[in-house]
């Protein structure tokens, strides 16, 4: 093994030569389809809306019978949302409600405001133009066209838009097992009650939470102690159950880290140093074929592997066409006079100076173990390798939001 620390855009290259993008399709009703990527490209079998109808609270008219503000109308019907009215009476007015059809024979809806309505009369204050007030049908979406392509990540608007469509389910592809190992004899769940070296397991909280966020299905395994057989053992049965396999801690060279023996015991594993901060120890490689990623035990390297590295090889396996986090480009609100070694992930806030622009304020403690720093922020900075920074400077802004 090389004692090098490898580029982080090295490992993913490596990563994501390695991920065989998974096949398997299953039909999900929209509801269930939050997160999910669509397996096929999907058109419009109908237009929407299906028929012109009123943007607004008004009187349906031909412009031809209203030629002068002022003029005075006959209230020839009433139509409301869900109920069509009939063709319209020549020189009248119709009564019409937000979403209503339009009757034939006209062409513009004055709205209510513009009109002073006197019993079976309606006074038109505003002359109209064609057009006005009506949304076309399939001014949104025309029969035919194409609304999302195939390898999409379904979002909360994404599925309004199909349901728009009367499409009630989708051809997803089939969401991703990801199993999540704990391992540590001082790991104990948040139930009990904390022992003497104990610590509470944080991590597969924030790990299932994330894969949940992007659609998946997570197979818990629980805390499992420092023992090889123990590893073995657990390692053995994720490989059965899940696509893909992450385990937090044990990947270190220290004597009580068995999980590079379980696993090459299994398969492979290839050991990196990651010239990133934090999240320096990380490993990949396969337990009985299948895929596992060895991430650090520190909450924060957990975290910061995960989006940079995980989560774009899941994503491809997912058949997602989206790998990157998306990143914004935003000011430093702070300087760093000593430029670093590793690539830094920083914990940061978005915040406004005195002029009310934007820019980024890192939180006081950066360690690697502290769960507030990722709690307080609203994503992460990257400080690039080997450089100073001066407030004011554009960093690239990852915010968390675009993890999910
Ligand atoms: P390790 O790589 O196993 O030496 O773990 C590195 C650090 O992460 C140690 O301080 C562990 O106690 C801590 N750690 C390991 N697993 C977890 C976990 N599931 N939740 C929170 N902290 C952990
Ligand atoms: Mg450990």
């Amino acid at each position: 093994m090389s004692t090098s620390l490898t580029p982080l855009n090295h490992a993913l290259e490596q990563l994501l030569a390695d991920a065989r993008v998974n096949s398997r399709e299953v039909d999900l009703p929209l509801r269930e389809a939050l997160g999910c990527v669509l397996a096929n490209s999907r058109s419009a079998a109908i237009d929407v809306p299906a028929f012109d109808n009123s943007a607004m609270d008004g009187y349906a008219v031909n412009t031809a019978d209203v030629t002068d503000a002022g003029c005075v109308l006959p209230v020839s019907q009433t139509i409301a949302a869900g109920h069509p009215g009939t063709p319209l009476v020549a020189g009248s007015a119709a009564r019409i409600f937000t979403g209503a059809p339009i009757p034939e024979g006209c062409n513009a809806v004055v709205i209510q405001e513009n009109t002073a309505r006197d019993e079976d009369r309606v006074t038109i204050l505003q002359v109209p133009v064609a057009g006005e007030n009506i949304r076309g049908k399939g001014h949104d979406i025309a029969r035919g066209s194409e609304v999302l392509k195939a390898g999409h990540r379904l979002r909360p608007q994404d599925l309004g838009m199909l349901a728009s469509l009367g499409i009630p389910a989708v051809r997803v592809k089939q969401p991703m097992k990801v199993a999540i190992i704990n391992t540590g004899d001082e790991v104990i769940p948040p139930d009990q009650e904390l022992g003497p070296g104990q610590i509470y397991d944080s991590n597969s909280f924030t790990l299932e939470g994330l894969l949940q966020g992007m659609g998946m299905t997570v197979i818990r395994k629980g805390i499992v102690a420092d023992t090889l057989a123990g590893t073995q053992a657990v390692l053995q049965e994720a490989a059965a159950d899940a696509d893909c396999i992450l385990s937090t801690g044990g990947v270190s060279v220290g004597d009580e880290d068995h999980v590079r023996q379980a696993v090459q015991s299994l398969g492979s594993l290839d050991l990196w140093k990651l010239a990133i901060k934090p999240g320096k120890p990380f490993s990949y490689g396969r337990v009985n074929g299948k895929p596992f990623f060895g991430l650090p035990g520190n909450p924060v390297a957990v975290f910061v592997t995960f989006a940079m590295l995980v989560r774009p090889y899941l994503l491809k396996v997912q058949g997602a066409s989206q790998l990157a986090l998306p990143t914004l480009r935003v000011r430093a609100g702070f300087d760093i006079s000593e430029a670093g070694s590793r690539l830094e992930f920083i914990r940061v806030r978005l915040v406004s100076d005195q002029e009310g622009e934007q820019e980024l304020q890192p939180f006081g403690n950066q360690g690697s173990s502290i769960m507030t720093s990722l709690s307080w922020a609203d994503g992460i900075a990257e400080i690039p390798l080997g450089t100073t920074i001066s407030r004011g400077q554009m960093l690239n802004y990852f915010p968390f939001n675009g993890l999910l």
